[in-house]
């Protein structure tokens, strides 16, 4: 039996030859790890884990790159960044979303979340899924994790930068908050909501999760004039992806693979999307974002801003290219839609 994956640009390709004793569905696991989420640019893998030597790669795999950090050695493709795998000692971790199989859920289903300890990015599924799953701090089978009040976490620090970066640490920028007088810019008008916060979504989208590896993505949608990259970056090191489907650039760290940003013309690259994941995981205040349209969170609740056209899945009661998810993660869908008080579809 052989499972075969690839990424998004399907330069790089693996099999998995199962021993014929396998049965379906193959038991993965979600896991809320700091380095998962670095690696994916997404606060939450779905992985599932086979012996390593029963992994194989296509050859010539020239695209296929790897990075090491402590005893994990991650595998992403170095044209379109996506996350396929992480070796760790004789197991690899495989991301289920890479799989090239029609219904994902047939051939592996969630069955706990692990390092949820880790989990305290803002939007971190972890905080808002309610599966009934098990949920253990750290490995599967160790302590319990107590949600402990769902919230994310709040210690009153009024914070005006949020900090982030790739795995590797070779990309680190900081996303400023709108200034007080934001409605006198033009830009930052168009895409400040009330309370000095940004637009966030949710997406299901095919390509961002075949690019990322993970189930779906977050992405917060920030006037690239509030980006600043420290001066120690070495920016070169991101890698842009040019997608024909639309006029797509998405960036990626071309050393570590961790997706980083998202920018199109139809906002004339003026607007980033910066994955959420790729944030530090120090306590981040939760007042940033919106992550729903609401014409209460308009400074005028009459006027639509140009952020409110432009996102997908903005639309009252949907989220972001939401008919995709079902044959991959039909069930996150419905938890997202629960953590956002919207009814199952
Ligand atoms: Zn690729
Ligand atoms: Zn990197
Ligand atoms: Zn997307």
């Amino acid at each position: 039996m052989t499972l075969r994956g690839s990424c998004f640009c399907k330069f790089t390709i693996y099999t998995i030859s199962l021993p014929s004793s396998a049965s379906f569905p193959l038991e993965g696991y979600y896991s809320h790890s700091e380095i998962h989420r670095r690696l994916l640019g997404f606060p939450t893998a779905f992985l599932f884990s086979v012996p390593s030597s029963h992994v194989t790669f296509l050859e010539p795999a020239i695209s296929r790159r790897e990075y090491t950090q402590g005893a994990i050695t991650a595998v992403f493709c170095g044209v379109c960044g996506a996350s396929l795998l992480n070796y760790v000692n004789d197991v690899a971790e495989i991301h289920a979303s890479t799989l090239d199989v029609e219904e994902v859920r047939k051939v592996v289903v969630p069955t706990a979340h692990v390092w949820c300890v880790d989990s305290s990015t803002l939007s971190a599924p972890a905080r808002f899924i309610d599966d009934g799953l098990p949920r253990f701090a750290r490995e599967a089978g160790g302590v319990v994790w107590d949600l402990g009040g769902k919230g994310i976490r709040k210690d009153g620090a009024r914070l005006d930068v949020l900090a982030g970066g790739c795995c590797c640490g070779g990309v680190r920028f900081e996303v400023e908050r709108p200034p007080e007088d934001y409605l006198d810019n033009a830009v930052l008008k168009e895409w400040t909501k009330r309370g000095r916060r940004y637009t966030a979504g949710h997406c299901f989208c095919i390509s961002c999760r075949q690019i990322s590896g993970a189930p779906f993505w977050d992405w917060m949608f920030v006037p690239r004039m509030q980006i600043k990259f420290l001066e120690d970056s070495t920016i070169q090191s991101i890698v842009s992806l040019q997608s024909n489907e639309r006029d797509v650039t998405r960036r990626f760290c071309g050393v570590c693979g961790t997706h980083l940003f998202f920018t199109t013309t139809t906002t004339d690259y003026m607007l980033w999307d910066v994955a959420i994941g790729a944030l530090d995981s120090s306590p981040l205040p939760d007042d940033w974002l919106v992550w729903k349209y609401d014409p209460r969170d308009n400074e005028d609740a009459r006027v639509e801003l140009f952020c409110d056209k432009y996102i997908n899945g903005w639309l009252p009661g949907r989220l972001s290219f939401e008919d995709f998810a079902a044959p991959f993660c039909g069930d996150l869908l419905q938890e997202v839609r629960k953590g956002l008080g919207m009814p199952l579809k």
